[in-house]
């Protein structure tokens, strides 16, 4: 029996090994892991770069208090601020984590200039930033927040694509509007370039600021390094966290100089955030995804598998409903509950995850070889053909 909280539904099924795209099975079973924890091990497991740094550091220092000075830490940050919009960074262990610093960077900026009272922050309605007390109210999700109450004031809520509501909901006390550039647990939804384009404009009128949760389509995912620079508009704080660690927990909050001033001394901080060897390995992830060499790679063969997928909902018209996505963060919409479907996937060797609206969510790892999406291709068009 296991001596686990319940609080996850698991998959009758443990690994003992990865490498790469695949995930050996207690039972020696090989599978196509097209999940890589939820688009965390952003280079597949066991990344010799990464084995490597991670030796190195854990012979040296794992861990400093950040009463002192990290040098990993501090190079880490140097290279997000010169490849990115970011001017500032502040690192974390999680995804949740980020998000909710970023709302704090938010409020405490607007409370830096004496305006104490402009610190509300508009969501969308069952979007995804983490699960923690702040973070599911700023979820707005009916499932999530169930049983966890009082409610955490300070969140307005959205529906996808409702621009009425955005522009209505905007008012004096609003402090920032914070949303997931690319949905994930939300059914992988992509904000349109002109929307972002509008939100950033609404968000310059009112004098309210941008976030946007690059948690999971951030780091490479959806073929830019952000989900956001395709659109050229700039937010103000992005949290991030899954794909940076490839594998080891790192979350971390960007943002610009106008929000960094306010987060002085003493207003934040986190007692494993920003470690040596978390920062090491993060150098390591840097270096390789920020590549541009790397990410047009990602770009051309994320096309390629899109368009194959698209092919396949041709085919099989009355399963697929829509095939969503950019770069590898990819859905497959069904008409029906997923979980069967998912099930199929998993008995012949491949490995997918839930998301909402009856999505099955793909997530390779970037640097998934061509002749692994065609198995993964072969395996979704097989359990197609016999569903
Ligand atoms: C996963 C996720 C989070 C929460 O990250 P955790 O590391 O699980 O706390 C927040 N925002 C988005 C968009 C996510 O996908």
């Amino acid at each position: 029996m296991s001596f686990l909280v319940k609080n996850y539904n698991r998959k009758k099924i443990a690994f003992s090994k990865g490498k790469g795209s695949y995930l050996i099975s207690t039972k020696g079973e090989k599978y196509l892991d097209f999940v890589q924890g939820i688009a965390v091990n952003s280079l597949g497991h066991a990344h010799p770069k990464l084995i490597k740094t991670l030796s190195n550091q854990s012979k040296k220092v794992w861990h400093v208090s950040n009463a002192f000075i990290i040098p990993e830490g501090e190079r880490l940050a140097k290279k997000i601020v010169r490849n990115t919009f970011a001017d500032f960074v502040m690192f974390q262990n999680s995804g949740a984590e980020a998000t909710e610093a970023a709302i704090k960077a938010a409020r405490r900026y607007f409370y830096s200039i004496g305006k104490q009272n402009k610190n509300r922050v508009i969501c969308i309605k069952n979007s995804f930033h983490g699960r923690t007390i702040a973070a599911i109210y700023a979820s707005g999700s009916k499932k999530m927040t169930e049983g966890f109450g009082p409610k955490v004031n300070g969140f307005d809520h959205f529906k996808f694509g409702d621009h009425k509501s955005l522009k209505r909901l905007i008012n004096k006390d609003t402090a920032a509007v914070m949303v997931e550039t690319i949905m994930g647990e939300g059914g992988i939804k992509i904000i349109p370039d002109w929307c972002l384009k509008g939100i950033r404009k609404l968000c310059n009128k009112k004098n309210v600021l941008l976030i946007l949760d690059e948690v999971q389509c951030g780091i490479g995912r959806s073929g830019d390094f952000f989900a956001f620079e395709k659109s050229k508009v700039k937010p103000d704080i992005v949290p991030i966290a899954k794909g940076i660690g490839g594998g080891f927990p790192i979350g971390a909050v960007l943002m610009n100089k106008k929000v960094a001033s306010g987060m002085v001394a003493g207003t934040h901080g986190s007692t494993f955030g920003g470690n040596p060897l978390a920062m090491q390995i993060g150098n390591a992830v840097f270096d390789i995804i920020s590549k541009k060499s790397f990410l047009n790679n990602i770009k051309k063969n994320s096309k390629y598998f899109l368009n194959q997928l698209k092919k396949i909902k041709q085919a099989y018209p009355n399963i697929i409903k829509e095939v969503r996505g950019r770069g590898f963060l990819i859905g497959l919409q069904l008409y029906k509950d997923q979980s069967d479907f998912i099930k199929k996937l998993m008995d012949n060797r491949l490995l997918t995850i839930r998301a909402a609206e009856n999505v099955v969510r793909i997530l390779p790892p970037l640097n998934v070889k061509k002749s692994e999406l065609d198995l993964a291709l072969r395996i979704i068009k097989k359990v197609c053909s016999n569903y």
